[in-house]
């Protein structure tokens, strides 16, 4: 039986533990350094990351959290949650305020455009048939894959990557009916290939 943290700072955690739940995963939130204890993963939901590297800073739950990706705990950030995974953002915006990194990628925020340019595409994700729905709101793109896996594309844009057991998205998949990413992430947990 694994046991997988969500993200609770801020922003659609709620879902990802509806998701794990009905996979019959059990999860549980994450707000401070302790609550990393005895993880086997961790989901970071989207959100507003700038919001969330503010609620992160008093307890240094992004330095921790940061450290233990490093040390091999499989993540998997959506949305905001890959802003916060990402190595380089292309803006400043949140200079200044630690994030955990981990995957080799450049991010830009916002660049799918604001909330009301929301929209759902079928993405075709490797090793997956049928596509997947993917929801896009307020979504950062990914400019520079770096060395991860590209497992998704979106006219062109990587949309969906995976760099061992650090796996980023642009969209949610916690919103739609879909729960096989969650349960491939799951799948794979521990295994490095
Ligand atoms: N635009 C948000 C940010 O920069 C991310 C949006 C989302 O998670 N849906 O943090």
């Amino acid at each position: 039986m694994v046991t997988l943290g969500v993200l609770a700072l801020q922003g659609a955690f709620r879902e990802h533990l509806t998701v794990l739940n009905s996979l019959g995963v059990e999860a549980r939130k994450v707000t401070r350094p302790e609550h990393l204890e005895g993880l086997d993963g961790i989901i970071l939901p989207g959100g507003e990351s700038s919001a969330m590297v503010r609620l992160a800073a008093p307890t240094g739950l992004f330095v921790h959290l940061g450290e233990r990706i490093r040390d091999g705990l499989p993540a998997f950030g959506t949305c905001a949650g890959l802003i916060l995974l990402a190595d380089r953002l292309t803006d400043d915006t949140l200079t200044g305020f630690d994030r955990p990194g981990g995957l080799d990628v450049t991010v830009a925020r916002n660049a799918y455009g604001r909330q009301r340019e929301s929209f759902v595409a079928p993405l075709e994700i490797t090793g997956m048939t049928p596509d997947f729905d993917g929801t896009f709101i307020r979504a950062p793109q990914i400019v520079e894959t770096g060395s991860a896996e590209v497992l998704a594309r979106h006219d062109g844009a990587a949309v969906l990557v995976r760099q061992g057991n650090v796996w980023g998205g642009s969209f949610h998949p916690e919103l739609g009916p879909d729960t096989r990413l969650h349960a491939e992430f799951v799948r794979r947990l521990g295994h490095d290939d």
